[in-house]
């Protein structure tokens, strides 16, 4: 059946001399592979449409197996990102993750527009710590496996400080912090924002200034957190943490 399909490049692999596999996490059914057939020629109309970080309007013989791009037609190039190495360096690692964490041809209205909103964020502003891992919270809960953030994760009590526990998959308040000793202590602050980043769309946030030291903290947090549960190793993350230790 022939589609109209809005969607992202999420990845592409060549296929033979002149034709790329690629993946597109769409809106209206999920996340699925397609051949583009001549899409590695430079002259093709597809080779255009057909990179990653594509936003764009495909047509589709969607099959249960692979399916075919017939046409298609860029909406937003989302062009900061490709002429921005560090940028790009983020965009794809949360490309990856997506492509890791989303089953197949299985729709989500939700996530599919928190990425949108992550990738545009991360193309018109300078600053996008914040938004990147409100998206990743997004999708460690998609893929079952999100820390409990909006109460002590032991005895479910809400009254502060807390400290944040891999081991324990979440936050433990003062009576409970004895049952890790490796968990981080964290500022009411903080643990005010790993409950925002859980629980609010990137649609909800205009702007959020964060010292350094607290962005830091908390992708150190983010990141042991997903070694713990993730499950998938992320290469693109691998040249993200060389890119951090150069700043
Ligand atoms: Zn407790």
């Amino acid at each position: 059946m022939l589609e109209k399909i809005e969607g992202i490049v999420i990845k592409t692999q060549d296929y033979g001399e002149t034709h790329k596999i690629v993946t597109i996490f769409s809106k209206k059914i999920g996340k699925f592979a397609a051949i583009a057939k001549g899409a590695k020629k430079p002259k093709s109309r597809m080779a255009a449409v057909t990179q990653p970080f594509i936003y764009g309007e495909f047509l589709v013989y969607v099959h249960s197996g692979l399916s075919t791009i017939q046409q298609g037609e860029i909406i937003y190039s989302l062009r900061p990102i490709r002429e921005d190495i560090i940028k790009t360096a983020y965009a794809a690692y949360i490309l990856e993750l997506t492509d890791k964490l989303i089953d197949e041809k299985s729709p989500d209205r939700f996530i599919y527009d928190q990425l949108l909103l992550t990738m545009d964020w991360i193309a018109e502003n300078v600053s996008y710590d914040i938004p990147v891992m409100m998206y990743e919270m997004k999708l460690f809960q998609k893929g079952g496996f999100a820390p409990i953030v909006h109460h002590c994760v032991n005895c479910g009590s809400t009254e502060k400080p807390f400290s944040f526990s891999v081991a324990e998959g979440g936050l433990l308040c003062k009576r409970c912090m004895h049952l890790d000793q490796l968990a981080f202590s964290i500022s009411d602050l903080l643990a005010r924002l790993l409950h925002l980043f859980a629980s609010v769309g990137l649609e909800r946030i205009g702007t959020i200034t964060m010292k350094d030291e607290n962005i830091a903290k908390l992708r150190q947090i983010l990141d042991a957190y997903y070694d713990h549960y993730g499950g998938y190793y992320i290469k693109s993350k691998k040249f993200l943490n060389q890119l951090d230790k150069l700043k």
